[in-house]
């Protein structure tokens, strides 16, 4: 049985969401940010609910240490936020909150929405548990990619929420092995998967080898705007990495082109559209003078 942990100042709200949820999962409560913190200090839940308005340390805070202590950093949370609280969701989720409910809690959407965070705790934990983690970068592989994007591409169809994906390719890579050596270039490619990694904040977030030195980022509920903010940022970090060479004395560096999608899928579109579209524009960055991000002059809504 999962196990989730609520937070929330108010006794009345902890009760309603331990009846609701209790049947399914092993639920334990705290009532304050500085419990919560001492209780998963002791004992990791699978997800935690996390009431965003509390005296003291609010929910922002847990929030931003559980996503500084590496232990933590991956488990899922689900902020509780008011009504009429768009800021506070914003917040949430730019702190890396995998998603929000808001109050009063509506049991079938609660249920719903920490449904579909287990459904991503539990993939997670069979790509790991099959070794579909690409062996050199430690992020997950082609393999898990795909089952991933299929899945992630079902949810945004049915539920008519953004998907987005990044395609990106180190430039001039052929170049690079040959002036420092392929061990060097392998060296290299760890360094750029953990910017990938540490760029895709939200538990849903996806980073994947999808092979040689092609890589991609699966972005589900989030929309063009959001999805060219990181590509920029991960453009501009790959740009500024400076890896040294093995006898230290040499810093090397590297570029990356990204194509860029962004969709709300309807009933008859393909995902082997997305991806070929996103290719598309990957191919523009790349004979547009590399380095940079291309993606659809026109927004789809
Ligand atoms: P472009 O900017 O057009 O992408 O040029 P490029 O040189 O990066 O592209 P090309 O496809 O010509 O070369 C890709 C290179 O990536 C060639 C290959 O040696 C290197 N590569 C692919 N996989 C690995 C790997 O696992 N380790 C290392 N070190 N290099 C790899
Ligand atoms: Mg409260
Ligand atoms: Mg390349």
């Amino acid at each position: 049985m999962y196990s989730i942990l609520a937070v929330d100042d108010e006794k009345a709200n902890l009760a309603v969401l331990n009846q609701i949820l209790s049947a399914e999962y092993s639920v334990y409560m705290a009532k304050s940010g500085a419990q919560a913190l001492q209780l998963i200090g002791k004992n990791k839940p699978d997800l935690i609910l996390l009431d965003i308005l509390m005296p003291e340390m609010d929910g922002f805070e847990v929030l931003t240490k559980l996503k500084e202590d590496p232990s933590t950093k991956k488990i899922p949370v689900i902020c509780i936020t008011g009504l009429d609280s768009e800021d506070d969701e914003e917040k949430g989720l730019r702190l890396g909150a995998a998603d929000y409910i808001k109050k009063p809690f509506k049991p079938a959407l609660v249920k719903a929405r920490i449904f579909t965070q287990m459904e991503i705790v539990r993939q997670m934990r069979t790509i790991e548990r099959l070794g579909l983690m690409d062996a050199l970068t430690d992020i997950p592989n082609r393999r898990s990619f795909d089952d991933r994007l299929e899945m992630e591409w079902r949810r945004a169809t049915r539920e008519k929420t953004w998907l987005s994906f990044l395609m990106m390719d180190l430039d001039n890579f052929k170049h690079y092995n040959d002036t420092y050596g392929h061990p060097q270039g392998d060296t290299l490619l760890k360094a750029v998967a953990k910017i990938f990694s540490a760029k895709a904040q939200r538990p849903a977030d996806l980073p994947a080898r999808l092979g040689g030195e092609e890589f991609g980022v699966l972005l589900p509920d989030t929309g063009l705007e959001a999805a060219l903010l990181i590509a920029e940022s991960i453009r501009a970090d790959v740009e500024d990495l400076q890896v040294p060479t093995a006898d230290g004395s040499e810093m090397t560096a590297v570029t990356i082109s990204i194509g860029v999608v962004s969709t709300v899928p309807g009933d008859n579109d393909l995902v082997k559209d997305f991806i070929c579209s996103a290719d598309k524009h990957l191919y523009a960055a790349k004979t547009t003078g590399r380095n940079r991000i291309c993606t659809e002059a026109v927004k789809r809504s």
